[in-house]
């Protein structure tokens, strides 16, 4: 059986204490591969060697980390079809999803970011007349701890460790425990484009062990985390009395406002896709959907009917649209919120049910479900399922719909389709959401800051932000004579 091993100084080795995790195909349910189990011990072995490396790789000149950047987005684009596989089966997510979006986007992190990094920069303030001048270093921080999630494993891997190294950091990651394959093949990668051995070090392992160990490092200095809200409280109390800089990108409940005056057809499509874009399990899904009542009824069965056609299947089909979710675990978490449904009078139009598929009776496939539901207050509108769930609510004027939206403790995002421009900037100032996409879903620029606010999250990615982020500014004031 395939073993997923940690990568440490160059090395791939087992954890000291040699435990391991089974690694299960989700379209499957079946163990396919097992994963070495770190504790403190293997994380302080990755410290050691991120801190062996950081001198070296702080000093290497800004036009070599870029280069290593770029061949290592290089290889990744080699390996395209490898790596959507391994995602694939990983995950339960389609192979299609995998190979538009996940893979592309880990290549495209590195690319941005090796080209970012040639363009950031310290600040110069002239004092005139005071013979003073004033200028600021943007320095690596040191050894950083990168930990991601499940959902989008190496798009959100990369997308922490690119900007980490590109700024002259050596880094620590932790990829979840339940999608570890590509970043064990990012590691390969990563020997293949000769990035100096310890200025990547994964470790494998469960969050509450691995994870828990990087975040309570005292020497590693700042923590990019992405993940549920939970676990960023949880992480935030460790690491602030600490003094580490800490970016959280967390949950989401996130609305979908659909006015009558939209661009129908266009509106339809998308909201299938932001609704159940790899079986719901993006933070950035929209989760509640809001419909003027002039077109409730009509929206009501066209997205039933767009939701029945999606093709399920098995993720390794190249036609399949909808996967497998992503654990038994989880599967059984967005089960039990159908019969938290059921009890508080929601209404299941579709969906809502385990399925068997065919010739994988043992894998994780739920139904895409589509509840009703009447009153905002209900934990379906306001927990966050992170599921193939949606809920449908009608509204009646701009001030419900903008009450309903904010009447949640999350921020992430929220779309809202009008073609209606003075209604749009109304709404765009007024969300409370960290991105708000006006006729479109999920249209990133890399340049753009991304982050929530409110319990979703601290901080911001992206951009020139996550350069900021994994670097510390210094004030050097000198006067002359
Ligand atoms: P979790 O919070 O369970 O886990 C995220 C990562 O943190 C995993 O690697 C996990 O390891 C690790 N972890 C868990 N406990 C600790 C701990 N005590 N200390 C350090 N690390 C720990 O999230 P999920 O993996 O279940 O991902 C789903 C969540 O992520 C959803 O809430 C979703 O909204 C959010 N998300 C947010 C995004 C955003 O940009 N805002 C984007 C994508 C997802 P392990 O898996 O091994 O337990």
């Amino acid at each position: 059986m395939q073993e997923i091993l940690h990568f440490i100084g160059g090395e791939f080795k087992a954890s000291q204490s040699n435990q391991w995790i089974d690694n299960y195909n989700p379209a499957e349910g079946k163990i396919y591969s097992k994963i070495a189990d770190a504790n403190h011990k293997d994380v302080e072995l990755a410290y050691q060697a991120a801190d062996k490396a950081f001198p070296a790789w702080s000093e290497t000149p800004i036009e070599k980390r870029s280069k290593i950047l770029l061949k290592i987005a290089d290889l990744i684009d080699e390996n395209f079809e490898t790596l959507a596989k391994a995602e694939s089966i990983d995950n339960g997510k389609p192979v299609s999803l995998a190979k538009a979006v996940d893979i592309p986007r880990a290549a495209a992190n590195f690319r941005f970011y090796a080209k970012a990094i040639t363009q950031f920069s310290g600040k110069a303030f002239e004092s005139q007349g005071l013979k003073t001048h004033n200028m600021t270093l943007n320095q690596a921080i040191g050894v950083v701890g990168c930990i991601s999630p499940w959902n989008l494993p190496l798009y959100l891997f990369t997308w922490k460790i690119a900007p980490a190294i590109a700024a002259g950091n050596t880094v620590v990651a932790k990829p979840s425990e339940i999608t570890p394959m590509t970043a064990f093949k990012l590691a390969e990668i990563c020997v293949k484009a000769d990035l100096p051995q310890g200025v990547l070090n994964i470790v494998h392992g469960r969050g509450q062990t691995a994870g828990q160990a990087i975040v309570a490092h005292p020497q590693i200095k700042a923590i990019s985390f992405t993940g549920g809200t939970a676990t960023g409280q949880h992480i935030a109390k460790t690491a602030a009395p600490l003094f580490k800089k800490m970016s959280l990108e967390l949950g989401g409940k996130n609305p979908n406002l659909i006015f009558a005056d939209c661009n129908y057809e266009k509106m339809l499509s998308t909201t299938v896709k932001s609704s159940f874009a790899n079986q719901g399990q993006i933070c950035l899904c929209g989760s509640r959907i809001y419909v003027e009542d002039s077109i409730y009824e009509q929206f009501k069965t066209d997205f039933i009917a767009k939701t029945k056609a999606l093709k399920i299947g098995y993720p390794l089909e190249a036609s399949t649209e909808f996967g497998a979710l992503v654990s038994k675990e989880h599967l059984e978490k967005v089960a039990a919120y159908i019969k938290i449904a059921q009890e508080e009078g929601v209404k299941v139009l579709t969906g809502g049910k385990q399925i068997q598929l065919k010739d994988h009776k043992e894998g994780y496939y739920f139904e895409p479900t589509i509840l009703e539901v009447d009153n905002n207050n209900c934990r379906i509108n306001q927990e966050e399922i992170f599921g193939p769930v949606v809920s449908l609510m009608k509204f009646s004027s701009d001030e419900e719909a903008l009450n309903l939206a904010n009447e949640t403790t999350y921020g992430l995002s929220a779309t809202i389709w009008t073609n209606n421009l003075n209604r749009s900037m109304r709404f765009s100032q007024k969300i409370e959401a960290g991105i708000v996409w006006v006729n479109t879903w999920l249209n990133r620029d890399l340049r753009t800051p991304f982050g929530g606010i409110k319990q979703s999250g601290l901080g911001r990615e992206g951009g020139f932000e996550a350069l900021e982020f994994f670097t510390e500014q210094k004030n050097i004031c000198i006067t002359f004579e």
